[in-house]
């Protein structure tokens, strides 16, 4: 089952630096993602740890594909 979380919050699936499997909605203002495969590499502050999609830092940039 997919989740979905507004672009403004920040939290790792919403971060231009997450290599997380994710996709943009229709209208770019939210994030769709699958709770059960939400683990990726950070290529930004953290850079090569393993995040999860809830997770956050100081680092945080919005995904540039996002409005
Ligand atoms: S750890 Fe920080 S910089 Fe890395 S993906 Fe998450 S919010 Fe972005």
């Amino acid at each position: 089952m997919k989740r979905s979380i507004p672009a403004n919050w920040k939290r790792c699936v919403t971060c231009e630096y997450w290599l997380g499997r994710r996709s943009p909605s229709h209208w770019r203002d939210h994030v769709e993602y699958d709770p059960n495969d939400d683990r990726g590499q950070c290529t930004g502050k953290l850079n090569r740890s393993t995040k999860s999609s809830g997770s956050v830092c100081s680092g945080w940039k919005k995904w540039s594909v996002l409005k």
